[in-house]
This record gives structure tokens, C-alpha cells and sequence, in this order.
């Protein structure tokens, strides 16, 4: 087990715990908060947004130092009250029974130590780990470097192996010199796509962060759009810059990736702690839900700058307003195959725009709990929802389809921003990838399984279109006329209809039957003013793949 940094905590150590005897508890008095370690139970103080608080149970998922302040924030006002010690050690808190969206960094002064405590169930396991994670640094900061001497260069990919071999605890030398709060310096590969969290060391006069000499910072890589162009990718960074470094095959890299654990919420404590609290994206700071593999050095940062166009990421924003001063783009990089007043909507080859995938990924898994890959982004189509403005066309959600589903899905993955949330853009997505499917003459549904939002969406969709047609038609109508008018596939309508009660045994056979508690439902959604996808406005033709570009370079 490799020493955990501050945000790839003990990764792997509890699955040996599972099948032990029930947890003990630790009665008032009986422990003090240096007990508090990953795995306990223990009431923490809650604030409410009434201005009171609430004592809630939580699981201590992870404990790290206080990250020190970022070089960007602003001072502390001169009359804030002396900050507590108990706060020096911050502590990743699930509320038991409450979502996992809740989940939060919490000083030490706000667990509730007089109360009683549920001891983790491999005690001293944990413990021994808790005396690693004192060790480690807030943050796994660049060592200072020479002016002219080599930026530690790595990408994305580099940096969430590096995260996931420490987070596995192999015997790795990456995993090592993280621990150690230092990146190994590394040469190798044309992306001069990192950027150090190096506050401390590297700050140009302008409290900016030192950038490459053109003064670009971009991460993800910005050679026209792939992480590596011969499609194989250094994972190893060798201490040695000179070194010839050991390159996995990019198949390789996508299995090393999704089974090391940073790339799977559940398999690993490491996905379990959300890494960063804020993003901003255009015009608006948006709360973080889940986990998402960024590169470490940005876990502590208050808040991740994103180019809303080009979904590159930057720690200040200085860097993001420096970039943005040369970004050209104002809208998804693809083709517009859809346009109905402000709405639009682009169609983007994974294959061919794979760093901006990769990046709508990452932010995307910030918001999705479930689906557990987000480099290999070559197999799926992206299709970008926009809404258009004077400065450009705007995302507000997208989904992704697999270019050739042998389960015949029509989305792999859907989300709206949570800033255009509760305005009726998800049914729209959904509405859109149903109207793929028509054009393509297929019945489609989403991959499973859906995240809460996703399925309640789509619930409502599925009712509607249903109602809709039911409604519509005035001799009787079969699953199957349902089933090619709207694409719904037959499981998907025989669930909608079950959950409804709308079917109904009669003469032998199923028929489907509006209740009157549906029709009521029903009148009340369509007196909402709903956005909807004109049908007309769409101009596509579905992809064509051969085999060779359907093998995706592996
Ligand atoms: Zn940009």
C-alpha cells in the first residue's frame, strides 16, 4: 500500500475489511479526534440553509491537511475570527442516508466529538494509514525548477495513471514520487499539455503561473486535438528525463486506465471523494456532484477555470482569460446538424476530436455518478446541444452513442449542465437522440444503467410520447405501430405502461388502456409551456463506419 497523498486516499484497503464482525462503537469520552480516521462514523455539524444546523451521522471517507490557501484567494477579512486547530486536519464526510452529492470537505471543528462513534471495521489498518496520510503534503506540488529547464510535461492521461497507480498502491515509481508531494520531471511526448499546481514556486511577477514560452498553458494538449497523434501514450514517466520511456500500446492504456481504479467509482475509496469543489464554465460557477479524474494537481484548487467553447481547463483566471484572448471557437468543434431558433445542435466524432471528448467527459463525470470510462472516446458520437448568443453557441447538454451498439442503445450517456438544469433541455435531449433513431429507422434506449435524473427523465418522456399517441389515435394501437411511430423500444413501452397500470388483460390478449389518473398527468404537462425539437430542423444522415474506423486504432 503506497502512502496516500491527500486526494488519492486509501485506495484498495478496505476490500479486505468486507465479511468482518460489525462495526464497535466508541462511547463520548472514550476517543479523541486524533481517532478520527477513514471508515468511522460520527455525527458532524451541518449547517442549513435556514441559518441552523443539523447533527447528521457521516462516514469519514478520506482526512487530508488543510490545503494552504490558494496565491489567488483573497485575504481573509481583518476582523475573521483566529482560525480553530481542529481545522488544520479537514475530513471527506458522506451523511449516511443522504445522496452522495452532499458529500463534502469538513474542518475538524465541525465533528462532533461528544457524542458516540462508530469505529471503521479493520481498526488497525486504517489507523496505519491515518499515520501515512498525516505525512503527506496538501497538494502534490512541482519541485522548484530552473528558469529553461523542463516543464514536467504529461498529459491528462499521464497524470490520472499516475493518480491510479498510487491509488492501487503498486510498487510504481510515478506512485512513489507523488507521495512525496514531487512530479518526476518527464520529456517525453509532443503535448506540452501540463500545468503544475506549482503556486509556490513558480509565480511570475503578475502572480501568474509560469507558462510554456509561446504562453500556452492548455491542457489536454493543443496540437490539433489529440492527446498523442501516433495514438500510444507514455504512462510510465520515468524518473530519468533522458531515459527512453516505456509506451503502452493505446489499448493497453485504456485497460490500465479502466481497471486501476481511478477510471471506476466502485471499485476504489479513491472515486469515492470528490475532488474538486467548483467549476466555472462561461458565465456561471457550478457546484462539483462526484468525483472526476482531472490531473492531482488540480484537487485543492477553490475552483477549475474551463474555455467553455474549446473545454480546455486552467487553476486561475488569469490563464483562462489569457487563453481566451486566443480561443477562436464558439461552438462545439462539428457539424451543426440541427438549428431551431436559438437551438442547435453538433454532431462530434469522439475519433476525431478526441481531447475536446475527453474533456467534456471529465466535466460531464463531475455530474454523472455512474458510468465508470471516459477516455476511450473513440467508439461513441457526441451530440452538443447549444444555445446561441452574441458571443457564440452555448452547451447546455449532450449525449453520447456508440457508433455501432450491438445492444441497439441510442445514448450511452446524457446530461445537461446542471446550470441549464430544470428547464426542460433533458427532455429535448432525449426528444433529439429519439429522432436520430427514427431517421436511422432503429428503435433505441439508453444504456443502462441510468443515473436518477437520467431515469426520471426518461420516464417522462416515454409516458408522454405514449399518452401522446394513444391519445392520437383512434382505432386501436398496437405495441409494435407504437414502437416504430416512436422509436421506444418495446421493453422500454411494456415497462412505461406496467409502471402506469395501463395494461390490461382483455380477450385473450394485452391491450393497452389510458386511466384516468394518466390522462390528468397528462393534461397537466402539456399545459406546460415545453420545449420541443422541431423534426424538420434536423439535417443529417446517419454516420457511415467502415470496419477499419469502426476498429479504432487499437
Ligand atoms: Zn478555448
Amino acid at each position: 500500500m503506497a502512502p496516500s497523498t491527500p486526494s488519492t486516499p486509501h485506495g484498495g484497503g478496505r476490500a479486505g475489511s468486507e465479511g468482518s464482525p460489525a462495526p464497535t462503537v466508541a462511547a463520548p469520552g472514550t476517543y479523541t479526534i486524533e481517532d478520527v480516521i477513514s471508515g468511522v462514523k460520527i455525527f458532524v455539524r451541518k449547517p442549513l440553509p435556514n441559518g441552523q444546523e443539523e447533527q447528521r451521522k457521516a462516514e469519514i471517507l478520506s482526512t487530508r491537511p488543510k490545503p494552504k490557501p490558494s496565491a489567488f484567494a483573497p485575504p481573509p477579512p481583518p476582523d475573521a475570527p483566529p482560525p480553530d486547530p481542529r481545522d488544520d486536519t479537514e475530513y471527506y464526510v458522506h451523511y449516511v442516508e443522504f445522496n452522495k452529492r452532499l458529500d463534502e470537505w469538513v474542518g475538524g471543528s465541525r465533528l462532533i466529538t461528544d457524542k458516540e462513534m462508530e469505529w471503521p471495521k479493520t481498526k488497525d489498518e486504517d489507523k496505519k494509514k491515518k499515520e501515512k496520510v498525516g505525512k503527506a503534503t496538501p497538494g502534490a506540488s512541482t519541485p522548484t525548477r530552473q528558469a529553461g529547464s523542463p516543464r514536467p510535461t504529461g498529459s491528462l492521461l499521464k497524470k490520472a495513471a499516475t493518480k491510479a497507480a498510487s491509488a492501487v498502491g503498486k510498487a510504481h515509481p510515478l506512485a512513489k514520487g507523488t507521495s512525496k508531494g514531487k512530479v518526476p520531471q518527464k520529456s517525453k511526448g509532443k503535448d506540452q499539455s501540463d500545468l503544475g499546481n506549482d503556486e509556490d514556486d513558480d509565480q511570475d511577477e503578475d502572480g501568474d503561473l509560469s507558462v510554456d514560452a509561446d504562453g500556452d498553458v492548455s491542457m489536454g494538449g493543443s496540437d490539433g486535438g489529440e492527446i498523442d497523434g501516433d495514438g500510444e501514450i507514455d504512462l510510465s514517466g520515468p524518473q530519468n528525463p533522458q531515459a527512453a520511456p516505456k509506451v503502452f500500446s493505446k489499448k493497453q492504456e485504456i485497460e490500465k486506465l479502466r481497471t486501476s481504479g481511478s477510471m471506476t467509482q466502485s471499485h476504489s475509496e479513491v472515486s469515492r471523494v470528490k475532488n474538486l469543489d467548483k467549476l466555472q464554465i462561461g458565465k456561471h460557477e457550478v457546484e462539483t456532484w462526484y468525483f472526476s479524474p482531472y490531473p492531482i494537481e488540480y484537487a485543492h484548487l477553490p475552483v477549475l477555470y474551463i474555455c467553455e467553447f474549446c473545454l480546455l481547463y486552467y487553476p486561475t483566471f488569469t490563464q483562462l482569460k489569457r487563453h481566451r484572448s486566443k480561443c477562436t471557437l464558439l461552438h462545439p468543434p462539428g457539424n451543426e446538424i440541427y438549428r431551431h431558433d436559438n437551438i442547435s445542435f453538433f454532431e462530434i466524432d469522439g475519433r476525431r476530436q478526441r481531447t475536446w471528448c475527453r474533456n467534456l467527459c471529465l466535466i460531464s463525470k463531475c455530474f454523472l455518478d455512474h458510468k465508470t470510462l471516459y477516455y476511450d472516446v473513440d467508439p461513441f458520437m457526441y451530440y452538443c446541444m447549444t444555445i446561441k448568443d452574441e458571443f457564440g453557441c452555448h452547451l447546455i447538454g449532450y449525449f453520447s452513442k456508440e457508433k455501432e451498439s450491438a445492444e441497439g442503445y441510442n445514448v450511452a450517456c446524457i446530461l445537461t449542465l446542471p446550470q441549464h438544469q430544470r428547464k426542460g433541455y433533458g427532455r429535448v435531449l432525449i426528444e433529439f437522440s429519439y429522432e436520430l433513431s427514427k431517421v436511422e429507422g432503429k428503435l433505441g434506449s439508453p444504456e443502462k444503467p441510468l443515473s436518477d435524473l437520467g431515469l426520471l427523465g426518461y420516464r417522462a418522456y416515454w409516458q408522454e410520447k405514449i399518452v401522446e399517441l394513444l391519445l392520437n389515435s383512434d382505432d386501436e394501437i398496437s405495441l409494435e405501430e407504437i414502437a416504430q411511430k416512436t422509436s421506444i423500444t418495446h421493453g422500454d413501452i411494456m415497462h412505461t405502461c406496467q409502471a402506469l397500470q395501463m395494461i390490461k388483460y382483455y380477450k385473450g390478449g394485452h391491450i393497452i388502456h389510458l386511466t384516468d389518473a394518466v390522462l390528468e398527468q397528462h393534461r397537466k404537462t402539456m399545459s406546460k409551456n415545453r420545449r420541443s425539437i422541431d423534426p424538420t430542423a434536423l439535417k443529417w444522415k446517419p454516420p457511415v463506419f467502415s470496419r477499419a474506423q469502426l476498429a479504432f486504432g487499437f
